[in-house]
């Protein structure tokens, strides 16, 4: 299919918020119940898989050499080193725009620093930041999910505390106390845009 930038029938949802704080359980619950037609764009990544993700769904698992050669392609609408540490993150240009095309309105479940550049090229996104309430909050459900060692996790708390800094340059900020109500509030910002 033409993927030219006039085809483009679907909407950008950026969808962001600190690790930790809830976004893939509030996401698998807003595509339940929300009536748009939701797509998530499968990002690449050079981080190790975790235990119950999929690739292919959860990311696309590449090694640093494929992921270089894909940034030499051009083929990323962003891309970044989230946590500082060698692992990187990209958005896929033909998946987003083969979901627009489709009329999909594609999530693309990304940093806060990721997210500003999108907004350059893609300026009428819905920007959507999920926050835990406090910081103190965040590191509780962190060390709960268990997935992290304690290096790790003082990193993604760091890293944190800048994007929750940042929550101010979205147009919509949700506080997760409960993924039913939170997915309810998404919900209802996505089904009340034009
Ligand atoms: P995790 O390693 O926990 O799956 O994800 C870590 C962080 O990377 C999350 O904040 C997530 O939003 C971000 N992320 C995932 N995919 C992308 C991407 O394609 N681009 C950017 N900029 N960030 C991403």
């Amino acid at each position: 299919m033409n993927a030219d930038a006039n085809s483009e029938i679907g909407r950008l949802v950026i969808f962001s918020g600190p690790s930790g704080v809830g976004k893939t359980t509030v996401l698998a619950e807003i595509f339940k119940r929300c009536q748009r037609p939701l797509m998530m764009s499968v990002s690449a990544t050079t981080r190790p898989q975790r235990a119950g993700e999929t690739a292919g769904v959860s990311y696309h698992y590449l090694s640093d050499q494929e992921f270089k050669q894909r940034i030499e392609n051009d083929a990323f609408l962003e891309f970044t080193e989230v946590f500082g540490r060698g692992h990187w993150y990209g958005t896929l240009k033909e998946t987003v725009q083969a979901g627009l095309t489709e009329g999909k309105w594609v999530i693309l479940e990304i940093d806060v620093e990721g997210a500003q550049k999108v907004l350059k090229h893609h300026p009428d996104a819905i920007t959507i930041f999920v926050h835990p309430g406090s910081a103190e909050e965040l590191e509780r459900r962190l060390r709960g999910r268990g997935t992290e060692s304690e290096t790790e996790l003082q990193r993604r708390l760091e890293v944190a505390q800048r994007e929750l800094d940042m929550a101010k340059l979205y147009e919509h900020i949700v506080i997760n106390q409960s993924v039913e109500q939170t997915a309810t509030d998404i919900c209802q910002i996505l089904e009340s845009v034009e």
